[in-house]
């Protein structure tokens, strides 16, 4: 049976109540992910969102199995990663593929641009000889690079060209599934849109999922079905993406909604930016209470008291809000 989720769409990928946490010593527990639930459809992309050391990476290495999840469960077309067999283990390593933040440290130095390609094919015995070199041709193609670049080595490449390579590197064991962990951060302004366009196409021509981690909200506006705002571990709001930008309804989401820079000098009239003050609540031991209650202009008792829940506001929108 096929597995759909609210909005009546096939699930490839479903999050249910993930947590991660990290012993930090002295008896204390730094909650990165707590608590977190989500899924992405067949061939759509969730955004997740959030400042700095809000979870979203870790969030995104325990899809990928990378990090032992602490509680919770991920689940690949329906199968808990956490069950699969040694067999299984390995097709799944070829299935969830990873683009990182960082094209220059991402990339092995010694090793030529065509090697760095074929890694995750010669691991998984896919290609030899003549027909592995087609498929580095191909995939160089593929991502707007020449078939001379195949004996390069990555320092000869720009920052856009290392990230074309990583990106070729990870279609290469024909994934269904991609966690872009920032892949545009480390890039000019100029060279983001291209390699988020490159992401596009290659989704719409693959069929490929995203889960697409980001700080900068406006650019992951072009790639996202689905937004996911998090906060210190916990996923503070989720929706439709027209719908959390047009109608953001956590504070914390109109907080960073409010800071997205604007070109329109009569959207500039209309934008309030919202400056968020007090002190960031420690994700170490927290305490009972919304996390984000320490900067919230909404904040009342309840708010410091108990943890809210994601609860849907409209079809398919959820906060985790007492008072919104
Ligand atoms: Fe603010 Fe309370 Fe909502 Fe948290 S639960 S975002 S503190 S209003």
């Amino acid at each position: 049976m096929e597995n759909k989720d609210v909005l009546n769409k096939e699930v490839l990928l479903e999050v249910k109540n993930l947590k991660k946490y990290f012993n930090v010593g002295k008896g204390k527990t730094l909650k990165a992910v707590d608590d977190v639930s989500f899924v992405i459809n067949k061939g759509e992309t969730l955004g997740l969102v959030g400042e700095s050391g809000c979870g979203k990476t870790t969030c995104g290495r325990t899809v990928m199995g990378l990090y032992e999840a602490t509680g919770g469960e991920v689940l690949l077309e329906g199968k808990d990663i956490s069950k699969l067999s040694n067999k299984e283990k390995r097709e799944y390593s070829k299935t969830v593929q990873m683009i990182f933040q960082d094209p220059y440290a991402s990339l092995d130095p010694r090793m030529t641009v065509g090697d760095i390609i074929a890694e995750g094919m010669d691991i998984h015995n896919m290609y030899s000889g003549d027909k592995r070199v087609k498929k580095i041709y191909e995939l160089l193609e593929t991502v707007g690079l020449n078939k001379e670049h195949i004996s390069r080595f990555p320092h000869e490449f720009s920052g856009g060209q290392r990230q074309r390579i990583g990106i070729a590197r990870a279609l290469a064991v024909k994934p269904k599934f991609i966690v872009c962990d920032e892949p545009i951060s480390a890039l000019d302004v100029s060279i983001q849109a291209q390699v988020i366009n490159l992401l596009i196409e290659l989704q719409r021509k693959h069929n490929l999922t995203y889960l697409f981690i980001a700080h900068d909200l406006s650019m992951v506006r072009h790639i996202s079905d689905k937004i996911g705002v998090m906060y210190l571990g916990k996923l503070m709001e989720i929706g439709e993406s027209n719908e959390i930008y047009k109608n953001p309804a956590h504070p914390y989401t109109q907080a960073l909604m409010s800071s997205i820079p604007v070109m329109d000098e009569d959207e500039l009239e209309h934008k309030n930016r919202i400056v968020l003050e007090g002190e960031i609540t420690s994700p170490i031991n927290p305490k009972e209470g919304c996390m984000f209650a320490s900067r919230c202009k909404y904040a009342e008792d309840v708010c410091r008291k108990v943890t809210p829940k994601l609860r849907e506001l409209d079809k398919g929108h959820f906060i985790a809000c007492h008072i919104k």
